[in-house]
């Protein structure tokens, strides 16, 4: 409506104006090469009018023809951007959803339309992993090492890469560089972690948990679990270093950090048996068995008392187990020392029918077979000793590959795995781990103290009030 009374007014104003030109009086006048023109004002006015209009048009026709090219080749550009950018997505949609195929066809895709871009990079480097191209993989990461919005993500494909193909050596330098990066990211944390303990370098792993716990990329417990386990092999080396004192600190660090790290507690019993320090060797050991009973506990307690006769030995491991105990390892542990001691027919009847059951492990039907011949000779024997060799041999077993080991290593000698060795047969592995509340656990550097201290160095001492062991943690029964 508005736009019609503007028009209407604008006509007026026009036709108004052309009608007073032609009123006017007067002629126009042109000399030009003997050539006279003469016209009314009204046509000359009209005539000039035309003439600019038809410059305008000209005008606007040729700046047409000069940017027509240049607003297509951007229309253009603007297209193969959009294309770019969907096959972008795309293909990170595949590389999510592992569909190789379409990853590669669209990161091609993405490259053709998109110039080098951060994302293309990442996702040709993603698609060529997805796809066994590791060669490929590997350029694409490394090229985004030199940019450095990239040089994160490229050391993160990296490490993956050097790692599958078992340089460890490559993605230890590799992580730690990632490290000096960010050292929260939780991918680092658990990166470094994992090498560097393979590596052997059990003080910077240790370091590696601390930082992972205070940056909560790890649990309380799984921290205290993994410091443990470098704190024992911390307290290992300074004993090959023939540094006791050390040696027995850290391993006791070890123990108290996770009482339940069984190769710690029998490290410690070792080490504070051979300083002379028997009674706080035997506390530890009795508080362990006391949750979980273990044939090694059960020898390392043979070991401390080891200048005992068999006969002066047997009430010393009454002590411990029982006279009659109803747990499977206790049996064991008493029907061996009461054979030792001559005693076979208490042997046998503590040993009971155990080594009747099919599943029978081993050490129990060797035993039976052991008693057997004593009591009633080698023919009584055979059939136990022939049972032996088809009897499961528990062993320090890895819960992820099934693999058996002679002794506990942090990494299964088979599969690699970190923490996996679990006591038991292939068929059964006992979980001695079963998790319990680090936060029942009193701090580290007390418990330290309190084994440390030199109330507790009593060799033998009847009396047990004094040597602050009363303090140690209340360690749960085995679930
Ligand atoms: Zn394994």
């Amino acid at each position: 409506m508005a736009r019609a009374v503007v028009a209407f007014v604008f006509l007026i104003v026009v036709g108004g104006l052309a009608a007073w030109l032609a009123d006017q009086p007067g002629q126009l006048g042109l000399d030009w090469r003997g050539y006279r023109i003469e016209m009314p004002i009204g046509l000359g006015v009209g005539a000039a009018v035309i003439l600019m209009a038809a410059t305008a048009i000209l005008y606007q026709v040729w700046r047409w023809v000069r940017q027509g090219p240049v607003e297509l080749a951007h229309a253009r550009a603007r297209r193969r951007r959009d294309r770019g950018q969907l096959a972008l997505t795309r293909g990170m949609v595949a590389v999510a959803a592992g569909d190789r195929a379409a990853a590669l066809r669209f990161s091609r895709e993405a490259e053709r339309y998109l110039t080098e871009t951060p994302l293309t990079m990442l996702l040709a480097a993603q698609a060529a992993q997805l796809s066994g191209d590791d060669k490929a993989a590997r350029r694409y990461f490394s090229a985004m090492l030199k940019r450095p919005e990239l040089e994160f993500l490229g050391l993160r494909g990296l490490v993956g890469q050097a790692n599958r193909t078992g340089d460890h050596a490559g993605a230890l330098t590799l992580a730690r560089r990632a490290y000096e990066l960010n050292p929260q990211a939780p991918w680092v944390l658990s990166a470094l972690f994992d090498l560097e303990a393979r590596a052997g370098n059990w003080r910077e792993a240790e370091r590696v948990v601390t930082r992972a716990v205070s940056a909560r990329t790890l649990s309380e417990n799984e921290g205290r679990r993994r410091q443990a386990i470098a704190a024992l092999h911390i307290a290992r080396a300074h004993h090959d270093a023939k540094e006791n004192a050390a040696a027995r600190k850290t391993v006791l660090k070890a123990h108290a950090l996770d009482p339940r790290l069984l190769p710690a507690t029998l490290f410690a019993v070792e080490l504070l048996g051979a300083t002379g320090k028997h009674r706080r060797a035997l506390h530890l050991l009795e508080e362990v068995w006391k949750r979980t009973p273990h044939p090694h506990l059960a020898a390392a307690h043979r070991a401390l008392f080891t200048s005992d006769e068999a006969s002066a030995y047997l009430p010393r491991l009454e002590q411990l187990v029982g006279e009659s105990p109803e747990d499977d390892t206790a049996r064991l542990a008493l029907a061996a020392a009461a054979l030792e001691a001559g005693q076979t027919e208490r042997a046998a009847k503590i040993i009971g029918t155990l080594a009747d059951a099919p599943e029978a492990a081993a050490p129990i039907v060797r035993l039976k077979a052991e008693i057997e011949e004593r009591a009633h000779g080698p023919a009584a024997a055979r059939p136990w000793l022939e049972r032996i060799a088809k009897s499961p041999e528990p062993a320090w077993t890895c819960n992820v590959c099934g693999h058996a080991h002679d002794a506990w290593v942090a990494h299964c000698s088979h599969c690699a795995t970190f923490d996996s060795l679990r006591w038991g047969t292939q068929e059964a592995v006992v979980d001695l781990e079963a998790p319990g509340p680090s936060a029942h656990l009193p701090p580290v550097d007390d418990v330290v103290a309190q084994a440390e201290s030199p109330g507790i160095t009593v060799l033998h001492a009847s009396s047990t009030s004094e040597d602050g062991i009363d303090a140690e943690p209340p360690l749960r029964a085995a679930s």
